[in-house]
């Protein structure tokens, strides 16, 4: 449920209702916004809205009929900007996330953090724990991958995004990231959302490769409902019945999202497409189609990354990325 009070409400007004609402089995949040304060109530089934409309301060109450309550739009009209070390999601600008599939050496990750910092990219991403198909296959550096991209990362004033795979790496991790990302094989991983849920850093959660938005939603719901509000969503592809790409970007999960979610949503066309040559257009359009953020495979010498190679873009093609970016992002009332 959520109790809209009124412009203006006292302190003591809005205690009474937040009282009221435990007093009923909710889990109460509260969000303040520019005029309102909203209490979203969760977990309770029985109480009568009329209840609380006649209590002082209050405006208006409503039960959300959408299973997710804490990642509705309602919840949060204006919707939410997540601050990463004094970088906005969901504000004016669009920001890009720019990095190699995976941490390899530490040159290759310093020539990165050199290229996307300086094209405009104010985040890097790099994995160190990853997941792949195979368990032939690379699998990541671990510890060592997440220190040599904090340290390139912070030579170069980036923030960092990096895959978390299993809840007991948080600890790990944590003294070394900006950004938990969730990747989408994990994004049903309730143990590992509801974890997140109690850390106080913000969650990159990616769209799983046959998850439904409303499964994106509720599994964001699992983080908020800890106590976690900083989420940023991610659409990194589905899987369809189409074989050119490796998944299908679903464009339009961006404006759909936009209107059923506060959250900042980002597009991954790395993922999204598999293919080197049609990350460009697809983050164009992920961002005309208003993606709040990007997320992009980029590594100095592509041919030879260690994973991902085929979707990864290089320095030239980054160069030209971001130049149509500024154009486009403009396009759409927004800046880089
Ligand atoms: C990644 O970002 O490196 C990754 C593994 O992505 P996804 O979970 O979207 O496959
Ligand atoms: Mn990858």
């Amino acid at each position: 449920m959520l109790v809209v009070m009124q412009e203006g409400a006292t302190e003591a007004q809005i205690q009474k209702v937040i009282d009221k609402l435990i007093s009923l089995g909710f889990d109460v949040h509260r969000s303040t916004g520019a005029l309102h304060t909203l209490l979203g109530g969760v977990g309770a089934k029985d109480w009568d809205p009329a209840d609380f409309e006649v209590m002082e301060g209050v405006k208006e109450a409503h039960r959300i009929a959408s299973p997710y309550k804490l990642a509705s739009r309602h919840f949060r009209p204006q919707g939410s900007v997540v601050r990463v070390r004094g970088v906005e999601f969901g504000g004016a600008s669009v920001v890009v996330v720019a990095g190699p599939c995976s941490v390899e050496t530490a040159e290759q990750i310093e020539r990165t953090a050199a290229l996307v910092a300086e094209g405009g990219a104010r985040g890097i991403r790099g994995g160190a724990f990853k997941p792949r198909s195979s368990p032939y296959s690379f699998q990541g550096l671990g510890e060592e991958g997440l220190r040599l991209l904090r340290e390139a990362a912070d030579r170069h004033g980036l923030f960092v995004v990096s895959e978390v795979m299993d809840r007991a790496q948080i600890p790990l991790m944590e003294p070394y990231v900006d950004v938990f990302q969730v990747g989408a094989r994990n994004m049903q991983n309730f143990n590992l959302l509801r974890e997140l849920g109690q850390q106080r850093k913000p969650v990159l959660l990616k769209r799983g490769i046959a998850a439904t938005i409303e499964e994106l939603l509720l599994s964001a719901e699992y983080i908020l409902a800890g106590g976690n509000y900083d989420v940023l969503l991610c659409e990194r592809g589905i899987r369809t019945f189409e074989t050119y790409t490796r998944n299908t970007l679903d464009i339009s999960a961006i404006p759909v999202v936009k209107k059923l979610s506060h959250l900042p949503i980002l597009a991954d066309p790395s993922h999204g497409t598999g293919r080197r040559d049609k990350v460009i257009p697809m983050a164009r359009a992920a961002v005309a189609a208003g993606a709040d953020g990007l997320l992009i495979e980029v590594h100095p010498d592509p041919d030879h990354a260690w994973s991902d190679a085929a979707q990864t873009i290089g320095p030239g093609q980054y160069a030209q990325l971001m130049g149509q970016l500024r154009l486009i992002a403009s396009a759409v009332g927004r800046s880089l």
